[in-house]
C-alpha cells in the first residue's frame, strides 16, 4: 500500500532529525497533507502506528493537518484555495495558475526529547 511506504520514509525523517537533536524519544509528530497528495490521512495514521513499534516514534501522537489545494492565479494574482480539483482561477477563470500547495505530505514538527 502507498501509505505504507510514506510512513517508512517519514519515520526515516524522524530518527534522522532525532539524531541531530540528540533526542532519544518521539512524542508527536504533525504532518500536512495537501488534498492532491494522493494520500488517505486514516490509512497513514494506521500505517503510523503499525510502522511506529519499536522506533523512536513508538507511542507518539500522530497529528494529521489537511491542506486544499492552494492556487495562484498568474493572470490576476488572485490567490485561493479549492475543495475539489479545478486548476483554473475562480475570478477571471484564467487557467495559468500554478499549485502554491496542497500536492505534497510534509513533516511539520516534532515533539521529541
Ligand atoms: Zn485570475
Amino acid at each position: 500500500m502507498h501509505e505504507y511506504s510514506v510512513v517508512q520514509a517519514l519515520l526515516n525523517q524522524c530518527e534522522e532529525i532525532a539524531e541531530k537533536n540528540n533526542a532519544t524519544k518521539v512524542h508527536k509528530v504533525i504532518v500536512k497533507i495537501g488534498a492532491m497528495a494522493g494520500i488517505e490521512p486514516h490509512l497513514l495514521e494506521v500505517a503510523f502506528n503499525t510502522f511506529k513499534e519499536k522506533t523512536i516514534c513508538d507511542g507518539a501522537e500522530f497529528i494529521i493537518n489537511s491542506q486544499k489545494l492552494k492556487l495562484e492565479c498568474k493572470e490576476c494574482g488572485d490567490v485561493f484555495e479549492v475543495d475539489e480539483v479545478r486548476y483554473f482561477c475562480m475570478k477571471c477563470e484564467s487557467l495559468r495558475v500554478k499549485v502554491l500547495d496542497g500536492e505534497d505530505m510534509y513533516l511539520m514538527s516534532l515533539e521529541m526529547n
